[in-house]
């Protein structure tokens, strides 16, 4: 080989060596703008999460502290920090668990999540929320511990806040039941004796009436009848409060049937159609209160519809979780106006339309809080004159 084509070779080599230097400049300065790009973009995401970073140097004991985390656990700059005076920093009962879950994260077992106070010089008590995970040289050996803290009193206070109300609401919510079940209780009383005595007047002064008198007394007797009927209604009402029992699986073809049956006077009577297309599916439920369920909401197609009425009762996949399924029984019925429609679900509320219409409206108020106590959800759809759709949701029973 001569000289100058050795020289000309490695010339070439130096002139590729080059241009390969070049171009892993030019992808180490990228990779230092994304990485400064993503630096950037995580210390953004830690300031606005108001996240505190730590960082534990388990050689020399020294902790540093960002100074979000010094505000966290308030803690004044400058001070220098070790990992004693963290511990000494914490609500008592909180030193021992933190500090083992810590020994536990470093012995290998993991990162560590803790929640705990951490005492402020003023005295005042802050919730902290903390992540770490420990860093091992080649021994294996724990050399550093890296975490984050959010301070997470005010979740915490507004949690208390949330809990104190749930409990002060069950606990209105099981007086109020209670005062309905004992009123409607002692209630029950008074009005037999009532409902008793105008019989005997009815029987004793058969006759010794004038007209005035005879309808008094048909007024005194219907309304026991009817008040009767709101005392009932009420205590079952107090009672599905009270019983959110353990939920089986239910065939609601058999639930149809035992309401079909429980109604056949009325079906009977008005000459009732209930139809319905296919098989029901088999949910999860308390087949009791099923039962109620389609009592109410039949019994009420059958007794606001003037003319034949014809019930259809279906079921499909509820449309937004094919978990559950959707019932739905639909009428002929006089339909609902708008303004009421949201309204009848509550206790007492009835379509001003059907006050001559025997009932206390509590029916679909019993219906709502059955489904409530199913986790299910009740609604209706109408328009006067076109029947009503009532929908309710179920949890389907597992295969
Ligand atoms: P009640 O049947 O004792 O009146 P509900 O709570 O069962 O009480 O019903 C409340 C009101 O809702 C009824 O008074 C009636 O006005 C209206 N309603 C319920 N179901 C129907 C229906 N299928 N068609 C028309 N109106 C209805």
């Amino acid at each position: 080989m001569d000289e100058p084509d050795q020289q000309t070779r490695n010339s070439d080599a130096l002139e590729i060596a080059n241009v390969q230097l070049r171009m892993a400049n030019a992808q180490l300065h990228q990779s230092r703008e994304e990485l400064q790009l993503s630096e950037e973009s995580l210390q953004l995401a830690v300031e606005s999460a108001k996240i505190g970073i730590w960082h534990w140097d388990i050689v020399t004991g020294e902790l540093v502290w960002s100074d979000r985390c010094r505000e966290i656990f308030g803690v004044p700059k400058g001070e220098t920090l070790r990992y004693e005076r963290f511990l000494a920093a914490l609500h008592p009962d909180d030193r021992e668990p933190t500090n083992t879950a810590v020994k536990a994260a470093l012995d290998g077992r993991g990162d560590f999540a803790v929640e705990y106070r951490s005492i402020w010089p003023d005295g005042s008590l802050h919730w902290i929320e903390a992540l770490g995970r420990g860093f091992y040289n080649e021994k294996h050996e724990p050399v550093r511990m890296q975490g984050a803290v959010l301070d997470v009193s005010e979740r915490k206070r507004a949690d208390a806040e949330l809990k104190k109300y749930a409990e002060e609401l069950e606990r209105s919510n099981a007086d109020l039941a209670r005062f309905a079940s004992v009123a409607a209780h002692d209630l029950k009383e008074p009005l037999r004796v009532i409902s008793s005595y105008c019989e005997l007047l009815g029987a004793r002064f058969a006759g010794q009436f004038d007209e005035k008198g005879e309808r008094y007394l048909k007024h005194i007797t219907s309304a026991a009848k009817r008040m009767r009927q709101l005392i009932s209604d009420l205590l079952e009402f107090s009672r599905i409060g009270a019983g959110a029992k353990d939920l089986a699986p239910v065939e609601l073809d058999d639930v149809l049937n035992e309401a079909l049956d429980n109604l056949d006077t009325v079906i009977r009577k008005r000459r009732a159609d209930i139809v319905g297309t296919e098989a029901l599916p088999k949910v999860l439920g308390d087949r009791g209160q099923l039962v109620q369920l389609f009592q109410n909401l039949i019994g009420n197609a059958i007794k606001f519809c003037k003319t034949s009425p014809r019930v259809e009762v279906t079921a499909r996949r509820a449309p937004n979780d094919p978990r559950r399924w959707e019932v739905r029984i639909s009428d002929n019925g006089p339909g609902i106006e708008p303004e009421y429609q949201a309204r009848i679900f509550e206790i007492f509320q009835r379509v001003d339309a059907d006050r001559g219409i025997e009932g206390t409206g509590i029916g679909l108020a019993v219906c709502r809080r059955i489904l409530e106590c199913h986790g299910g959800e009740i609604r209706v759809e109408s328009e006067v004159g076109e029947g009503s759709r009532f929908f309710f949701t179920l949890a389907g029973a597992p295969i």
